[in-house]
């Protein structure tokens, strides 16, 4: 069987054919090179109107990539015709297999951008022998395209998130439909400020933020604001990952300065490799911190009473009735008031400035799943702290749509990823 008979098989031209294929001596890389031509009396294409039009002249050769075979680079080779078009004047013809000034072709781009949802760039880059910057500008048109095609429509209930970008204290807003039927990344931007979050609303638009039902978010006041005021209309929740984990930031800094006063003050490092212990839920201790725990609660810490009061806040949730955890989170937050913990403080504040979006939580409990906006949020600290050798903000949220959009991609007689 011949190279031809495969090509014709899964990338086959209407107006093109495929002629010659020939090795590429002295090449660094073992390399192919595939003729195309027109078919014979086919009439080039205008790229311009994409109208028939009659031929004006030759360019030189250009070389397009393929997707490798066999550890051998794959190069079409084709000279591209010139058309006289009555409305675009001389212009270059449509050649299907590229898009405009690339040098990828359409096939290998996408298959370098499905690569690049399950491996970092850079791996992709190297396993195929192409470069940082070709699989970087294939996963760029695969969004691009994808986030034009998408469908916006039926998007009930949204969630807005943080996450913190390259070390310090630069931030990236997310926004992700949280419906039970579809949970994908809808949103990225830069910073966390009132200014970004209304830059997501003004890309939605009005009449999609209208028919929202349900907005979830953290305590942060930009977004706070700007969901009253475009989505006010919609049921507004705290989410449970965002105020554990307040509670948890809370117990690290109880922890971390309570570890410092007992070493000045000459006491045993009784508090030493205990951070993990009091961030984690005690059914998920091993025996042996379960063990330390025991032995810890026996003292009267301040990291072991900001624990234990993070553990009976657990309950909270527990709650069906908005009433009764009303009633809970008031009696939680005047113990943590005066238990004289500074840090726990400040969280049990937070939390009664909150109290009417808290108990929202209770009157949307079925509606949406409340592990997505954690799930999601792992996901995308991972994308972003992968080595993608991401050298801009631009890079980052591209990799962000990629991975989390579920973005469409178009269809293809053949599978090539
Ligand atoms: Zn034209």
């Amino acid at each position: 069987m011949q190279l031809k008979t495969i090509l014709n098989r899964v990338q086959k031209f209407n107006s093109f054919v495929y002629g010659a294929v020939r090795w590429v001596e002295g090449a660094s890389v073992p390399t192919l090179e595939i003729e195309l031509q027109p078919r014979v009396n086919s009439r080039p294409v205008c790229s311009g109107c994409a109208r028939k039009r009659p031929g004006y002249d030759h360019l030189p050769v250009r070389h397009f990539e393929f997707i490798p075979l066999w550890g051998h680079k794959v190069f079409f080779v084709y000279a591209p015709r010139r058309v006289q078009c009555g409305g675009c004047g001389v212009r270059v013809e449509r050649m299907p297999w590229v898009e405009g000034k690339h040098q990828l072709t359409e096939t290998y781009s996408w298959f370098l951008a499905g690569w690049a949802k399950r491996l970092s760039w850079k791996e992709v880059a190297e396993a195929f022998h192409t470069t940082w910057d070709h699989v970087f500008c294939s996963v760029d048109r695969a969004v691009t395209w994808g986030r034009a095609h998408q469908d916006l429509s039926g998007v009930q209930a949204i969630g807005v998130d943080e996450i913190a970008w390259q070390r310090g204290h630069r931030y990236l807003t997310l926004v992700y439909q949280i419906d039970r039927h579809c949970k994908r990344l809808l949103w990225v931007g830069e910073k966390r400020t009132v200014k970004t979050l209304l830059r997501f609303f003004r890309w939605f638009g009005k009449d999609r933020s209208q028919a929202l039902g349900l907005v979830c978010s953290d305590m942060w006041k930009p977004y706070v604001k700007v969901l009253a005021k475009k989505a006010g209309h919609a049921l507004h929740i705290l989410d449970r990952f965002h105020i554990m984990t307040h509670l948890s930031k809370a117990i690290d800094e109880v922890r971390a300065q309570e570890t410092k006063e007992l070493k000045a003050k000459g006491y045993e490092p009784l508090l030493t490799k205990t951070r993990w212990l009091l961030l984690k839920r005690p059914e998920n201790l091993t025996d042996k911190q379960g063990t330390k725990l025991s032995e810890l609660l026996q003292y009267n810490l301040k990291s072991i009473r900001s624990y234990l009061l993070k553990e009976e806040f657990q309950l909270f949730w527990a709650y069906t009735s908005p009433y009764w955890a009303g009633r809970f989170l008031d009696t939680w937050c005047t113990k943590t008031l005066r238990s004289k913990i500074a840090p726990m403080k400040q969280v049990a504040r937070m939390l009664r400035r909150h109290q009417p979006l808290l108990l929202n939580w209770f009157r949307a409990k079925k509606q949406f799943s409340s592990g997505i906006v954690e799930g999601f949020n792992t996901k995308a600290k991972l994308t972003t702290r992968k080595a993608y050798g991401f050298r801009t903000y631009q890079a980052a949220e591209i990799a962000l749509y990629h991975t989390l959009g579920a973005l469409p991609v178009p269809e293809t007689t053949h599978e090539f990823f």
